[in-house]
């Protein structure tokens, strides 16, 4: 994966007292392939590359760090930079109701999304209306009714029946709708098609010309590779829009996508929507997904994540816990019990340090583990459980037998715990971890 492959190209360098040009060039020159076999645009890689080049080579580096850890920084930097630099928030009408207008082709993630914004919208008191604008796939309606009943929000559409195909007519209605019934976003969703057509734009832009939306947000399926530069340029050209979507961030895209519309378009990326569920959807930090494609995990978005997903108060548990490395087994636990009922987890370990080992590690967990674990951790006196270190070899044996599992499974367990602890650590002391053998970042 990119990621992957980024990582091997910079540490290659790790090694090294100085750097020389050829140095640099090599590892430019693998940054480079890395990224065209992540179907990033020719353009993209082009500007990237010479960026990282230049200021490798150019005498402004911070002399405090070592030359790996100056070019990790300098790929940090540009790839935020292509990914638009600051975060986009979206923007709100003066007067009500805020007008966001769904474009993008068919099975882009527009329907889906529409219910994910209504809902995230919800949650920040607004009051969103969903408008069924696609009136050209079957069924697109009724797709739209359910998801809005699932957000909770109201969705405004033709009459069935009455064969209204004037999408342009709804727009423009539901606006009005919105006004009388005091909706303050109205999220339209607009028809796609499989591929780029004229109709379809000409529509897109006269539902854009109708109701003169606050944003318009390009949807894009980031699996969709190098298409994407080529489709998002159609967009732009037959509709514009003010920002875009990337979807299906949690399916294996490559990360092209992601790395070459922003940049390509100079619109930012407003949302990453990373999974069918109405809350897999989150606002985009060009920041964060740098260092995840650095695999260099991505810590606030974990803490965010998880106060929405955990009892807050548990979760800013947690973080302190993390910020003073006062992980404990009780800790241990607690996490290891989390396995059991959250799905999500899968997600929160996706930023973490060395995501892809834990994730396949996850993948052959086995849920007995959490209940032998239970055995063991609650066989363990209050004191222990805070300081493992008093685990000498009778008490093991103890519990061993306490627990009905044998001497080596507690080991097994105190050093799992022991791991667990470490990486707690490297988290709390530099707030980036590191990649092996560099030192932080
Ligand atoms: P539309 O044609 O643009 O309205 O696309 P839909 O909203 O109908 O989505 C097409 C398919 O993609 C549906 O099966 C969705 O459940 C799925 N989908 C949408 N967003 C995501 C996402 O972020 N991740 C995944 N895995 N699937 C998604």
């Amino acid at each position: 994966s990119l990621s992957d492959r980024l990582t091997a190209a910079l540490a290659n360098l790790r090694s090294k007292g100085v750097l020389t040009a050829s140095d640099v060039d090599g590892t430019v020159r693998e940054i480079r392939r890395a990224l065209l076999d992540a179907d990033v645009n020719l353009d993209v890689v082009k500007q990237f590359t010479a960026n990282v080049r230049e200021r490798a080579l150019g005498a402004d580096i911070n002399k405090a760090l070592n030359p790996a850890q100056q070019v990790v920084q300098i790929v940090n930097d540009e790839l935020i930079g292509i990914l638009g630099g600051e975060q986009r928030r979206l923007e709100f009408a003066k007067q009500p109701p805020t007008v966001i207008m769904l474009a993008g082709l068919q099975g882009a993630g527009k329907t889906t999304l529409a219910g994910k914004l209504a809902k995230w919208l919800e949650n920040d008191g607004h009051t969103p209306l969903l408008v069924a604008a696609d009136l050209q796939r079957p069924n697109a309606v009724q797709q739209l009714q359910v998801v809005g009943e699932q957000a909770g929000a109201t969705v405004f559409a033709p009459e069935p029946g009455n064969g209204v195909g004037d999408p342009v007519r709804v727009a423009k209605d539901a606006v009005r709708f919105a006004r009388d019934k005091q909706h303050d976003v109205v999220i339209i969703d607009t028809a796609g098609r499989l591929g780029v057509d004229q109709e379809l734009m000409k529509q897109a832009a006269n539902i854009r010309k109708a109701t003169d939306p606050d944003e318009v947000l390009f949807v894009i399926d980031a699996m969709i590779g190098q298409d994407a530069v080529a489709t998002a340029k159609a967009f732009q050209e037959g509709v514009d829009f003010t920002g875009v979507v990337l979807t299906k961030l949690d399916g294996d895209a490559r990360g092209g996508a992601a790395l070459s519309v922003a940049s390509v378009t100079g619109r930012p990326i407003v949302f990453a929507s990373t999974g069918e569920k109405l809350e897999d959807f989150e606002p985009f930090h060009p920041d964060r997904m740098a260092s995840r494609i650095l695999d260099l995990g991505d810590i606030l978005t974990l803490i965010e994540q998880a106060q929405a997903t955990f009892d807050e108060q548990e979760a800013m548990e947690l973080a302190e816990k993390i910020a003073t490395s006062q992980f404990t087994l009780d800790d241990f636990l607690k996490q290891m019990q989390q396995l059991r009922n959250r799905g999500g987890l899968m997600k929160m370990i996706g930023m973490l340090p060395g995501a892809r080992q834990m994730r396949e590690q996850l993948d052959q967990f086995d849920e007995r583990e959490i209940v032998r674990t239970e055995a063991i951790i609650q066989s363990m006196t209050p004191a222990e459980r805070q300081n493992p270190k008093l685990l000498n070899g009778s008490r093991r044996l103890r519990i061993a037998r306490g627990s009905g599992m044998t001497v080596t499974d507690v080991n097994q367990l105190v050093q799992r715990f022991d791991q667990a602890a470490k990486m707690m650590k490297t988290v709390a002391r530099g707030g980036v971890p590191q990649i092996p053998g560099m030192g932080p970042v």
